[in-house]
């Protein structure tokens, strides 16, 4: 039986691990809130993220940022991080979206010690992970991939090779970028409909068949009304986050920065998403909530 350390029980973690469990896999696991630990039914506590990372085959982590990922396993302030406490034989999953610059330092750093590590960020939100149905776009060495789809697949639903470390965060980072460009030029012209008297509805079915059509129009339309089921209808609650969306975007910017390319749509969404979470509060909205800029009377 395989047993999986898991670090990082959160809105994304928790669930996750509980698909693991419900699989049959024997899941150690650690976060610094213990009450997440204890609500993840079947998971054994450990005392310490150095102890989830010990005597497992698999170990994953799920944490917010790069900063989380690298003082993990690498520690930080003279505290020894865990790839000091593992044994060679664990392969590492760190499923974390974070800047691909840590993602290959954790890598490399694993590496010197003959452990391997993916990263396989994840698309599909917190629905995705509690109906294990994510997506996970992996970086790494392709045998250890072969060795995570089983962990992999009983949390998700579709298993992508991107390349090698790092690649999983830098294709995740490019998705993310063209769907806020995606959102918000759907926005930016259903506005400009509305502005000169079309209904949005009917300007979607338009759109969603001629050359302006989009994943935004074809299942998330972000005007109020249009679609049922979407955030746009119950006042953009739940879904993505705009935080979670600025996050990926400061990503990108900072990817591009490091490889000299020009990503102005990025930058520009980057700015509005900006705007958004300041002028109109909507930072724990979802993202689709960017209309409001467009339409400020649709609050
Ligand atoms: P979250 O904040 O709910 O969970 C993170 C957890 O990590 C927290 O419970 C926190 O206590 C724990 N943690 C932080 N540092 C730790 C440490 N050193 N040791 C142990 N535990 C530690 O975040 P989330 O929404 O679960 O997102 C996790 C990651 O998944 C992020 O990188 C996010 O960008 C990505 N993601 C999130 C979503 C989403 O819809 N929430 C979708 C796709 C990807």
């Amino acid at each position: 039986m395989t047993t999986v350390g898991f670090v990082g029980l959160g809105n994304m973690g928790g669930p996750m691990a509980a698909n693991l469990l419900g699989k049959g896999f024997t899941v150690k696991a650690f976060d610094l809130v213990s009450d997440l630990v204890a609500a993840v039914e079947g998971a054994e506590a450990a005392d310490s993220a150095a102890s989830a990372a010990t005597e497992v085959d698999v170990f994953i982590s799920m944490l917010p940022a790069g900063q989380h990922v690298r003082s993990l396993y690498i520690g930080s302030n003279d505290q020894p991080g865990v790839l000091d406490a593992m044994s060679p034989d664990t392969l590492i999953i760190d499923c974390s979206t974070i800047d691909p610059a840590s993602s290959r330092a954790v890598a490399a750093a694993a590496a010197e010690r003959g452990i391997q590590m993916l990263d396989a960020p994840v698309s599909g939100g917190t629905a995705g992970a509690q109906n294990g149905t994510l997506t996970f776009i992996v970086g790494g060495a392709a045998e250890a991939l072969e060795t995570a789809r089983p962990v992999l697949e009983a949390m998700g639903a579709n298993i992508f090779h991107a390349g090698d470390a790092g690649a999983g965060q830098i294709a995740k980072i490019c998705n993310n970028m063209l769907l806020s460009v995606l959102m918000a030029g759907t926005a930016e012209a259903l506005a400009l409909g509305v502005d000169n008297g079309l209904d949005p509805a009917v300007l979607s079915d338009i759109m969603k068949v001629s050359s302006g059509g989009n994943w935004a129009l074809n299942v998330y339309n972000p005007y109020p009304g249009v679609m049922d089921g979407v955030p746009a209808s119950r006042g953009y609650e739940g879904g993505f986050l705009v935080d979670l969306m600025r996050k990926d975007l400061g990503l990108a910017l900072q990817t591009a920065q490091a490889t000299d390319s020009s990503v102005p749509m990025g930058a520009l969404a980057h700015n509005l998403y900006q705007v958004l979470r300041q002028n109109h509060n909507a930072g724990r909205l979802d993202f689709s909530s960017i209309q409001w800029l467009y339409k400020p009377d649709l609050k």
